[in-house]
């Protein structure tokens, strides 16, 4: 069968580059988006060319940037700005092929294979996109064209800002395997220093590394990397609107030993609902409706739900919510909680400001960007980078492994 033909785009310091399309003066300086200009403690979540010459990273605070670059113009984030952007930027990709699927609010996976009879072969429709999204929106972009999903985005990644890098099945052993592990995508920090203990340091070491010894290693993860590695991801790209169908995101979990306690229930509920709000905050949907199912001791379950006063992609409300039904339903002893939310809504749609209480809406502006700032902490560092304090050392099997989780039950 022929091989398929993957694009992977990456916008280049995305809400940046948002950012000096409304005021270009600052692309001739130093300029980073953050959290809380006015907290020294406030994280960089992203920065110009400019920036990036005094070595300023993502995810770094603000009292560490301005130590590197006094001068560093600082810019609270427009999240709704960057969202109409991401939008139209898909609507570009959206002339070459149906199957673009979003990865994030500036990442996307296209499927290109049958649309090159009338845009050219892979490199071309990259470079074409590039340009058009350069010119008629202000913003660059770096392509990987391969032929799976995991090495499209390992090219998108490969070289930047505004660059093309194909990789073809004939390239792997040359050009992939001597990356770094780090470089592939879903290997976190913790993984990574497992690996490391392996001495697996390369592509090319997981690539040839025995598949029953990763499985030892990373559980189901190290199976899926083993995968990732030789290049056997043969995920499809999501066809557009297929995740508008999504009905519900949901995310459940046995415990290690049975919950009793209040704490049990909470840290229990914690893991979970962390990670449905990151699910729904990546596909850009919000939820009206926080379910939970309760499984007891003897395997019985029950399922509640209750519909918020307005649609919502915060892990802090999901967790509330859940917590007030869980303690309000709670048997005895707790086998199993499923957490999950329904009702979904694109952001736009569930923005019913009206229905915010006019106290409460700061501070949900204050929790948004720091689960924003969460999400880009996780997209770098790995999911076991940012967690509570309680999950650190636990019992009941609340671990640090990126969630997996069922989404989209009919
Ligand atoms: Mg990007």
């Amino acid at each position: 069968m022929k091989d398929r033909v993957i694009l992977h785009a990456d916008c280049n310091g995305f809400f940046a580059s948002v950012e000096q399309v409304f005021r270009p003066e600052l692309c001739d300086l130093p300029m980073a988006v953050c959290g809380d200009p006015e907290n020294r403690h406030g994280i960089i979540l992203a920065k110009n060319e400019k920036a990036k010459v005094y070595g300023i990273q993502t995810a770094e605070t603000v009292w560490q940037a301005k130590r590197k670059c006094p001068d560093l113009v600082l810019v609270p984030p427009h999240m709704d700005e960057y969202r109409r952007f991401s939008r139209r930027i898909n609507a570009i990709y959206a002339d070459y092929t149906d199957m673009v699927e979003p990865f994030s609010i500036d990442e996307s996976w296209l499927d290109v294979t049958g649309s090159q009879q009338l845009f050219g072969d892979g490199k071309t429709i990259a470079d074409t996109i590039r340009r058009r999204v350069r010119e008629e929106i202000g913003v660059t972009v770096s392509i990987g064209v391969s032929f799976n999903k995991i090495f499209a985005k390992l090219g998108s990644d490969y070289k930047k800002p505004d660059a093309t890098t194909v990789f073809l099945r004939e390239d792997v052993e040359e050009q992939i395997w001597p990356l770094p592990v780090t470089d592939l995508l879903f290997v976190g920090r913790s993984a990574a220093a497992t690996l490391e203990r392996a001495r697996i340091r390369t592509i090319g070491d997981l690539a040839q590394a025995d598949r029953e010894l990763l499985v030892k290693l990373l559980g189901k993860m190290g199976d899926t990397l083993c995968d990732y590695a030789r290049g056997l991801d043969d995920s499809p790209v999501a066809k557009i609107g297929e995740e508008r169908e999504v009905k519900s995101v949901g995310n459940g979990m046995t415990f290690r030993r049975d919950l009793v306690t209040e704490d049990d229930i909470r840290l229990g509920l914690h893991g979970l609902c962390d990670s449905v709000a990151q699910r729904l905050r990546r596909s850009g949907l919000r939820g009206w409706t926080v379910q939970v199912t309760i499984k007891d001791a003897n395997l019985k379950s029950i399922t509640r739900q209750t519909t918020l006063p307005h649609a919502t992609d915060l892990s802090a409300e999901i967790w509330q919510t859940a917590v007030e039904l869980t303690l309000a339903n709670r048997p005895a002893a707790i086998r199993m909680l499923t957490v999950t939310v329904s009702g979904l809504t694109d952001e736009q749609g569930g923005e019913q400001v009206s229905l915010f209480d006019e106290d409460e809406l700061p501070d949900l502006d204050r929790q948004r960007r720091l689960e924003h700032t969460l999400d880009t902490l996780r997209d770098r560092y790995g999911w076991s980078a940012v967690r509570p304090g309680a999950t650190i050392k636990n019992d009941i099997g609340v671990d640090d492994e990126a969630p997996k989780g069922a989404t989209g039950e009919p």
